[in-house]
């Protein structure tokens, strides 16, 4: 049942006086139920706990912190019908989504309890000691991957459930030892409330120290502010727009003690569409291309905004493809009308620009919140001299320019900002004529994709998830997968430390048989002594 209060640690509590309700936009209603915003006291309360509980948590073994997130994934799926239909009366997505998101987000924790149980991913690095090495003896030291405290999670707007209560931010560091609070987004408080029941229950069940984890309604910023500014608050996850990214990146700069922000903000997702590919396959790219730029309504980090291409012929048959196929989709539902407001003000300020044109608009009446598509295109000169060209358009929409020729499509590319993505679209044997320009897209991604979409993020441990600024605060980690771990953790080492009271990953007998870097070589094999 959803209370509309908050977790602070296992105890729910809702002292404040400032409500809110959720919206659903596809009955352009609000909801019913009542949420209370958390209060400063509630918040100092939370963070006390997280703060207490980390001395314990940090401390409990890979195969318990295990057991605490399958028990997590489990009584989300318990929940059943009442989160699939609470996701969709909060977030306008249909039931089909709501439920794969269910599936990414169980599929992640489990992933995360894997590797913890298995225990390898805590880079333990040995180096023994030489009294005999000249002119001084070698010492032993012992290196480890240890938790930063307790972190902060902003969930996300346009991931419900995979980038919120229990996604892959606090599956990472619930998993690397972290208390973990979350900053429950405002658009799906019920959804975040119903897992965070989820949470808490499967803390209970598993003998986790109360604190590891709390759940914060809020219904604006300063909520927000205020976690990242507390001095007990070791790092923070977030996921959404560059404005509010860069805000908490500045914020927590600003601390006497900065702390990290991992935020995976906005991204354009170039598209290099080389000419052999146009001229051998441009319907059935655009095709595949009108599906990419509409689906979820373009609400993905991923979508592809802009696309990249040099004048010709079949670039010309490319765009009338394009817009041909992409305003035979029909419109779906956005979040919220606030996202409808800043997509349709950010299509038009592009529009607006001189040198645009739109090559398709979805013209027929949609149905409030839905979003209308919308395809335009511009020479790469102009580009070049219009940064505003660059802004992000959170929807469906996606520019196409035109450049002269390769030297102004390299232009482009090194021109652009950090992004998640850059995707190729070419035949195997023209790629070497455009080594540069491919050579010039890595440096600004974090992701390239040769002939495939850019939306549609596999969970695995090679992805990477993040990139150069502004696609992230922190393109040496991905926001996806199992290596996300990383982003909350810290080396450490042991200098000289008695054998029985260093941590089981560095002992001599290498009692939980993980691998281990041993004098420069990767082994399980136990240190003799
Ligand atoms: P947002 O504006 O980025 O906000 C995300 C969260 O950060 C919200 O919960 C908000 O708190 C908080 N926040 C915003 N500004 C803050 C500040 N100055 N200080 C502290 N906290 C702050 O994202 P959104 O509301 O989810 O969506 C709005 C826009 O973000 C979209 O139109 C889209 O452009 C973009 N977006 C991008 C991505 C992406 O992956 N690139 C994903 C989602 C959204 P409150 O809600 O409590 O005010």
């Amino acid at each position: 049942m959803i209370t509309g209060k908050n977790y602070i640690g296992s105890k729910l509590s809702a002292k404040g006086n400032i409500t809110f309700t959720t919206f659903n936009p596809e009955s352009n209603k609000d909801n019913t139920i009542v949420f209370t915003e958390v209060t400063s006291a509630e918040i100092d309360e939370a963070i006390a706990l997280a703060i207490k509980c980390f001395q314990e948590y940090k401390s409990i073994s890979g195969l318990k912190k295990a057991g605490f997130l399958n028990a997590i994934a489990n009584e989300i799926l318990a929940l059943d019908d009442v989160l699939i239909q609470t996701y969709c009366l909060e977030s306008g997505l249909p039931e089909e989504r709501a439920k794969g998101e269910r599936a990414r987000t169980i599929g992640q924790l489990r992933n995360f309890a894997n590797l913890v149980s298995e225990g390898s991913w805590v880079e333990a690095t040995i180096d023994t000691a030489n009294p005999y090495r000249k002119p001084i003896p070698k010492l032993d030291i012992r290196k480890v991957s240890i938790p930063l405290g307790p972190v902060v999670v902003f969930g996300a707007s346009n991931f419900p459930l995979a980038y919120s209560t229990a996604g892959g931010d606090t599956a990472a560091a619930l998993a690397a030892g972290c208390p973990v609070l979350v900053k429950s987004h405002p658009m799906h408080a019920g959804t975040g409330a119903l897992v965070a029941s989820a949470i808490i229950k499967a803390a209970k069940k598993t003998g986790m120290p109360n604190g590891v984890f709390s759940n914060l309604n809020s219904a604006g910023v300063k909520v927000g502010q205020q976690l990242v500014l507390h001095p007990g608050i070791k790092a923070v996850g977030f996921t959404g727009s560059t404005k509010a990214g860069r805000a908490l990146l500045d914020l927590a700069a600003k601390r006497e003690e900065p702390i990290p922000v991992f935020a995976e903000m906005g991204s354009i997702n170039p598209v290099v569409l080389l000419p052999k590919a146009l001229e051998n396959r441009h319907k059935e790219i655009a095709k595949t291309f009108a599906n990419s730029i509409t689906l979820g309504a373009g609400q993905f980090c991923t979508n592809p905004g802009l696309l990249l291409g040099v004048k010709s012929e079949s670039l010309a048959n490319f765009i009338d493809h394009l817009s041909e196929e992409i305003l035979t989709i029909n419109p779906t539902c956005m979040l919220h009308p606030s996202m409808k407001d800043k997509y349709e003000i950010n299509q038009k300020k592009i529009v607006s620009q001189e040198h645009v044109s739109v090559v398709a608009d979805y013209q027929k009446i949609a149905k409030a919140n839905y979003a209308e598509q919308v395809v335009v295109t511009v020479k790469g000169k102009d580009f070049l001299t219009n940064p505003i060209l660059n802004l992000e358009v959170f929807g469906p929409f996606s520019m196409i320019v035109q450049c002269e020729n390769k030297n102004e499509l390299q232009e482009v590319i090194t021109n652009l900002e950090g992004q998640l993505t850059g995707t190729v679209i070419s035949e195997d044997d023209e790629l070497s004529d455009f080594s540069e320009v491919i050579s010039s897209l890595q440096n600004k991604v974090g992701r390239i994709i040769f002939n495939g979409v850019p939306t549609g993020v596999e969970v695995c441990e090679s992805m990477v998830h993040g990139g150069p600024y502004p696609a992230s605060t922190d393109s040496r980690f991905s926001a996806v997968g199992i290596s996300s771990i990383k982003r909350w953790v810290r080396p450490f080492s042991y200098q000289s430390w008695p054998n029985h009271l260093l941590p089981k990953e560095l002992q001599n007998d290498n009692p939980l048989k993980i691998f281990r870097t041993v004098n420069r070589k990767s082994t399980k094999d136990e240190i003799k002594k």
